[in-house]
């Protein structure tokens, strides 16, 4: 497969990914096809770096970590002068919040509270209730997912319950008391995931912490 099939196979998949997204997905995406050494001079490297330097002030990734979650699509722009400075920037900024959201760090742009329907109640960017987002990758790895609000473990796949009309055991291991988990107290949890509710229910959508 040569560069240009590879870049649009690349531009192809991140368009579906926009769709559900934000151009933060298209850094996963872009991580399959990574840069190497014979795509680029050590000049251009060199060049390139000094631009993602600048880039990166004020954030918390390093110009290294940009470059290398570059595609070859995105590359090949650069190369073309397609892409300038404040695309960088963007790329940057990008990079900086996939790496929090890898951690399970929310974002400081990540600043309103929000309805993921895989995920469940989510910090992004935008409120109001999407299918899929950022944090969809952490909920699919295992990894925890920063809550604006309280839940409730009745609304949670995770929740086991035995036989008492209100106990429970959490199945992904969270703190509980020896007795097991009430299911209609509120906690905080990074693992919550919403049960699916039928279109009669409506979207059993969890309190508002205080
Ligand atoms: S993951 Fe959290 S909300 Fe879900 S059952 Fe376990 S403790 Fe409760
Ligand atoms: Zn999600």
């Amino acid at each position: 497969m040569n560069l240009k099939s590879a870049a649009y196979r690349v531009l192809q998949r991140n368009k579906v990914r926009n769709l559900v997204a934000t151009s933060v997905g298209i850094l996963r995406n872009s991580r399959t096809t990574p840069v190497t050494d014979s795509l680029i001079s050590m000049d251009q490297e060199e060049q390139l770096l000094k631009a993602l330097s600048s880039a990166c002030l004020n954030l918390g990734i390093s110009p290294v970590e940009a470059f290398r979650a570059l595609d070859i699509g995105t590359l090949e722009s650069w190369q073309h002068n397609e892409i300038g400075d404040e695309m960088l920037q963007t790329f940057c900024l990008a990079v900086d919040i996939r790496r929090n959201i890898d951690q399970g760090v929310r974002p400081t742009q990540y600043n309103k509270p929000a309805y993921c329907q895989g995920c469940g109640p989510v910090w992004l960017w935008i409120s109001g209730t999407v299918t899929g987002c950022p944090w969809c990758w952490n909920r699919a790895t295992g990894r925890p997912i920063p809550r604006p609000c309280m839940v409730r473990c009745q609304d949670c796949k995770n929740f086991d319950r035995i036989e008492h009309p209100h106990l429970g055991h959490c199945s992904r291991g969270q703190p509980e008391n020896i007795a097991g988990l009430w299911d209609e107290d509120l906690r905080y949890c990074e693992h919550f995931l919403p049960k699916p509710v039928s279109a009669s229910d409506g979207q059993a959508k969890p309190e508002r912490a205080k």
